[in-house]
């Protein structure tokens, strides 16, 4: 008798309207977006392309009515899947946009969207590990530089994997003797290369981790690239031999799409072959057709259909030429810095210039991020010129780094 009062009155509740709802209040979010976008053209203390260019996509997706229905690219984007709600199609051909840019033949090549830089190199570790297990039944030490990306250290603890972290030298670079030294010869290697460090921009030195594996020999390796932010512009730079496995060995990659490539949300791609696909042992899950190699199960549709949008619309010449750009404009942040006597350092092949710390004030205004090193003096920040980073920009930015200096 009581279940049947609630459920009438809840029947009730429902039948008289949104009684729940509320208005949406327009003007707060009017004034957090302008917010937003003011900071988007001073945003040069994080690796985002804040050049999106994605308004022209929204405004057919607003037109195609996709907004009002739910798409999932879960199961193997190259399989016949039996959920049709998806755009496999597309996210195929943003990584064979990819692909040979890298190195990997076409026909040797399995990739996805994934979520983020973080997702991809959660897949090259998980697939590195199945690969190195199928041949060798044993469980890799996972390498890599004490200065990789936070995400990689996380990682190896998720999956339960014994790591060894590697020293680096003062430009943030593995100190090759110090992998050597740390090297086991009875254990599988998988070895994570740092193809651009997160705060210093360091690339490991591949050709010397490749002598230091040929001299200790372990049992087999597997060679994981974390690309997130150099992968995008390398490959259309005169310097993209450093990322093509046709020059440097190596089983798979991971890229952000939202750091150099200009997605206006997290996303990215990862990268591997049909060999290492091949040795994976997935479960078969009945209901999505097929064995289903990746680790997320749900996975966005609209995601990589946007992606697809972007790589079509930009084109490999349009980032040839941004990636040419964002590296002169680079060489010319750090001769400006130069220039005043401000201590300044950066890799090559870098897009990223690290410094001394300026005044709080200079670090809010351009929302620098901090890092602490004793061997470059102590307290350090860093820029990372994108698309959206002008000579304009870098001038203001520096006559504001002169006006902190006389200051103190
Ligand atoms: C940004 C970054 C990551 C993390 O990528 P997300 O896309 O933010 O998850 C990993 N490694 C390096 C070197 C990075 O710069």
């Amino acid at each position: 008798m009581m279940n049947r009062i609630w459920l009438t009155l809840i029947m009730f509740s429902f039948l008289a309207g949104p009684v729940f709802a509320d208005e949406i209040p327009k003007d707060r979010l009017d004034r957090f977006a302008a917010q937003v976008i003011d900071q988007g053209g001073r945003a040069i203390g994080y690796p985002a392309n804040q050049d999106t260019g994605l308004k022209e996509f929204y405004q057919w997706y607003l037109g195609s009515g996709l907004y009002g229905v739910v798409m999932n690219n879960a199961g193997n984007p190259r399989k016949q899947s039996s959920y049709v709600m998806q755009t496999h199609q597309f996210e195929n051909e943003v990584i064979d946009f990819f692909a040979p840019l890298y190195g990997f033949d076409p026909q040797d090549t399995w990739g996805i969207v994934t979520f983020s830089g973080t997702d991809g190199n959660n897949h090259g570790i998980y697939f590195g590990v199945k690969y190195l297990l199928a041949k060798t039944k044993m469980r890799p030490v996972i390498y890599v530089s004490a200065d990789a990306h936070y995400s990689i250290k996380k990682l190896a603890d998720l999956q339960n994997l014994e790591m060894k972290l590697v020293p680096t030298d003062r430009l943030g670079r593995m100190i090759i003797p110090e992998f050597e030294k740390a090297l086991d010869p009875r254990k599988p290697a998988l070895v994570v290369v740092a193809m651009g460090t997160t705060f210093k921009g360091a690339i490991d030195d591949q050709a010397a981790i490749d002598a230091v594996i040929k001299k200790i020999n372990p049992p087999a390796v597997y060679r994981h690239l974390d690309a997130a932010l150099f992968g995008g512009y390398l490959p259309f730079s005169v310097h993209k031999d450093i990322v093509n496995r046709k020059q440097v060995r190596f089983d798979s990659i991971a890229v952000s799409g939202h750091k150099f490539f200009g997605l206006d949300e997290p996303m990215g791609i990862f990268i591997t072959t049909r060999e290492v696909l091949n040795n994976q042992n997935p479960f078969n899950v009945a209901y999505l057709n097929d064995a289903v190699p990746t680790i997320t199960c749900s996975r966005s549709a609209l995601g990589a259909l946007k992606f697809w949008w972007k790589v079509k619309k930009t084109g490999r010449a349009g980032y040839e030429r941004q990636a040419a750009e964002i590296l002169a404009r680079t060489g010319y942040l750090k001769a400006a810095l130069d220039k005043i006597g401000y201590p300044a350092w950066m890799n090559q092949y870098s897009n990223t210039v690290f410094f001394k710390r300026p005044g709080h004030g200079i670090m809010e205004k351009w929302g620098l991020a901090p890092e602490e090193d004793a061997r470059l003096g102590g307290k350090l920040a860093h820029c990372i010129i994108l698309q959206h980073a002008t000579k304009k920009t870098i001038d203001l930015f520096i006559a504001d780094l002169k006006s902190d200096m006389t200051r103190k």
